[in-house]
């Protein structure tokens, strides 16, 4: 897989090449020692931080963080994801998106919300869909809104969705800090924080997000639970390595479910926020959410890792100049949905885009291509999503609904989900 995007044709698009995102200069700064002294000084002063205030530092970091320096993504990044991969995997969701909306009775307005956009291919895809179904869309008033909070990678996307038509705002006070109109002509807003998108019916998306927001990571041990911090080495002062923290901490004893029998535990509370504030909107202005990530259903222990130019990278080694990611807990985040909505999966990828109907998909993209090359590509990419050894299995869509969604006698079923029982 190359990493380099090429659309192509069939019944919901035709797409001049130029518009996409893979031309986009590539960000980097590499062995940056700045980031590792901020960390050494900041644990002198203070005593060892917890995981979740390091993971913090490393990616989001206001000046020196890794998201907010790199453009990483692609072939010649750190990791590639599913919407870099494939133009179709953009363009089930987009029909995810409409599906929903119509099931929700063709509001007249629709907040396309996408958070952490990467390089904005996804939001890209769905908006080549949105225009091909524009007469479904029946004159809705379709808005997007972008929650990210790197500056480079706003850069990108805007580039992008936007082309030329594109507006910085330069006030670090401002909620919205950067809007432009979309290539088919929508109105597009960024924001730093999910708090900041304005009410109203809104379609959530969030892919490769989760899971890039701080864990805390707790050991059981002969006293209890203790919280797992990171501390200078005393051998090699230039050295970062993990420790148990002697006493309980506040996280140690709020964070961790009484009944749990696992050795070793992660918590995402910052992503069991931004869950119930999702969770709120759709029950007070109507709308979905769909999460896709790599995740577990509340089973597994230890999943903090680094990525490098797409290997494992030691999490405490050179900071900043790898990603940081742990397995998304989606029982944590249904149990931070709280009752008033309706958590369903989570179920794989695989699962879910055989239901969106990647198969009749790619079919008609082959058909209408006749390059030998990109014919292989397009199976690749396929097999990539979906194969159960590559990403079909580990990743995992999971989707808040309104309760009323699934009232009546005989709901509509919800695309992609249709072959999973309600919770
Ligand atoms: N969704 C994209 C990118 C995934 S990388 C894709 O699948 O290709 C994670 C994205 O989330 C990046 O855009 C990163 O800058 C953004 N991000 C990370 N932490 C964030 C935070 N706390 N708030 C908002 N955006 C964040």
């Amino acid at each position: 897989i190359s990493g380099h995007r090429t659309l192509l044709g069939g019944y919901f698009l035709v797409v001049d090449c130029s518009q996409s995102c893979s031309d986009t200069e590539v960000f980097k700064s590499r062995s940056d020692p700045s980031m590792l002294r901020h960390l050494t000084s900041k644990i002198t002063a203070t005593g060892p931080i917890t995981v979740a205030e390091y993971m913090r530092e490393v990616l989001t970091n206001p000046v020196s963080g890794y998201y907010v320096k790199n453009d990483m993504l692609g072939a010649d990044g750190d990791f590639i994801t599913s919407p870099e991969i494939s133009q179709i995997f953009g363009e089930l969701i987009g029909v995810w998106c409409v599906s929903e909306w119509m099931a929700a009775g063709k509001p007249k307005a629709l907040q396309l919300v996408e958070l952490g956009p990467g390089r904005g291919s996804l939001t890209s895809d769905i908006l080549r869909v949105f225009r091909q179904l524009q007469s479904a869309l029946n004159g809705a008033a379709v808005s997007i809104h972008l929650v990210e909070v790197s500056p480079k990678l706003s850069q990108v996307q805007a580039e992008c969705l936007t082309g030329e038509r594109t507006q910085v705002c330069v006030s670090d006070k401002e909620a919205v800090y950067h809007t432009g109109t979309s290539h088919t002509g929508l109105p597009i807003a960024w924001y730093r924080r999910v708090e900041d998108i304005p009410k109203g019916f809104s379609i959530f998306l969030a892919h490769e997000f989760f899971d890039a927001l701080p864990i805390h990571k707790f050991q059981r041990t002969d006293k209890g639970w203790r919280e797992v911090m990171v501390d200078i080495d005393p051998e090699e002062p230039e050295k970062l390595r993990f420790v148990v923290f002697p006493a309980p901490t506040l996280a140690s004893t709020t964070l961790i479910q009484a009944d749990d029998k696992r050795e070793h535990v992660e918590v995402c509370p910052e992503g069991g926020v931004i869950v119930q504030n999702l969770a709120n909107r759709i029950v007070e202005d109507g709308g979905a959410a769909l999460i896709a990530d790599y995740g577990h259903d509340g089973t597994k222990m230890d999943t903090f890792r680094g990525f490098r130019g797409h290997k494992l990278h030691d999490v405490l080694l050179a900071p900043g100049t790898a990603d940081l990611t742990a397995d998304v807990d989606f029982s944590y985040l249904r149990r931070m949905a709280g009752g008033d909505v309706v958590c369903l999966g989570p179920i794989t990828q695989r699962t879910f885009l055989k239901n969106m109907g990647i198969d009749t998909r790619l079919q008609v993209l082959l058909r209408n291509c006749h390059d030998a090359s990109t014919r292989a590509q397009l199976i690749q990419s396929y097999d990539m999503l979906t194969n159960l050894e590559k990403m079909g299995q580990r990743f995992q869509f999971f989707s808040l609904l309104s309760r009323s969604r699934l009232k009546g006698r005989v709901p509509l079923p919800v695309a992609g989900f249709s072959e999973l029982g309600l919770q």
